[in-house]
């Protein structure tokens, strides 16, 4: 597993820069991979030659690793969208961001060809011209949901061992899952009580998917639960742009 100490915690000014929306590239076919709810999108050329249906393939295997929301796009006006959870939808319209290039490795690796490498060139032009200024913060996933009175009251507090209520140890991982109750703005700064999902490691989904390892050492846009420091931080999404395939 990969170490991504430079993003844990999403602390300020550890993000990428933050951009302004481009136009759309129009190298097609492409595929983008949304990082949250952030501006940035990571971009990746595509075969031409290769048919409608083989490129969509791809295009769920690398959401079905990934567990990012992806999108193949096909033209200006034909996209296919496919989420996190694998649902597809077709659309007219194709996803405009920052642009991030040769991260996330692809499900497949194919021959480069001379229109590949002509449209990997115009892509890497593309993403030079369109870096922003400033830093991002956080990835806009960290919200959780307000907590209610019967929230507050389940979840305030710690058991003996000074573990917050509504955290348990997973017996499959030893590390805590469970809600949270943020009262002090974790993750965004937040100050209303907001009841937050603590993932231990098993839950940690999101896969490269070129080596299958995780993208970074716990889930993305998530919380997970420091034993040593005993507090939660936040994994932003964009620490999956630090993975490298061991
Ligand atoms: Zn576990
Ligand atoms: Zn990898």
């Amino acid at each position: 597993m990969k170490s991504t100490t430079s993003c844990v915690g999403a602390r300020p000014s550890a993000g990428p820069r933050v951009p302004h929306l481009p136009p759309a590239f129009d190298g097609y076919p492409y595929l983008v991979t949304r990082i949250g709810h952030c501006p940035l999108r990571h971009m990746a050329v595509l075969p031409a030659e290769w048919p409608r249906e083989r490129l969509l393939d791809l295009a769920r295997r690398q959401a079905a690793a990934n567990r990012l929301d992806t999108c193949l796009c096909l033209g200006p006006g034909d996209a296919i969208y496919v989420t996190a959870d694998g649902t597809v939808s077709e659309a007219d319209s194709v996803p405009s961001g920052s642009p991030v290039v040769d991260r996330l490795v692809l499900a497949e690796s194919f021959p480069d060809t001379p229109d590949l490498s002509a449209r990997r060139a115009a892509l890497a032009r593309f993403a030079a011209a369109n870096r922003g200024a400033g830093y991002i913060v956080g990835d806009g996933l960290e919200s959780g949901r307000a907590a209610g009175h019967a929230d507050i009251e389940r979840l305030s507090g710690t058991g003996a061992d000074g573990i917050p209520n509504g955290l348990t140890r997973c017996p499959d991982c030893s590390r805590f899952r469970g809600d949270y109750l943020a009262l002090t703005g974790q993750g965004n700064g937040d100050m209303t009580p907001r009841v937050i999902r603590v993932h231990c490691r098993c839950e940690n989904l999101n896969r490269c998917a070129g080596c299958g390892e995780p993208l970074a050492n716990w889930r993305l846009s998530a919380y997970y639960w420091d034993e040593i420091e005993r507090k939660v931080w936040y994994i932003a999404a964009y620490c999956a742009l630090s993975h490298h395939c061991g």
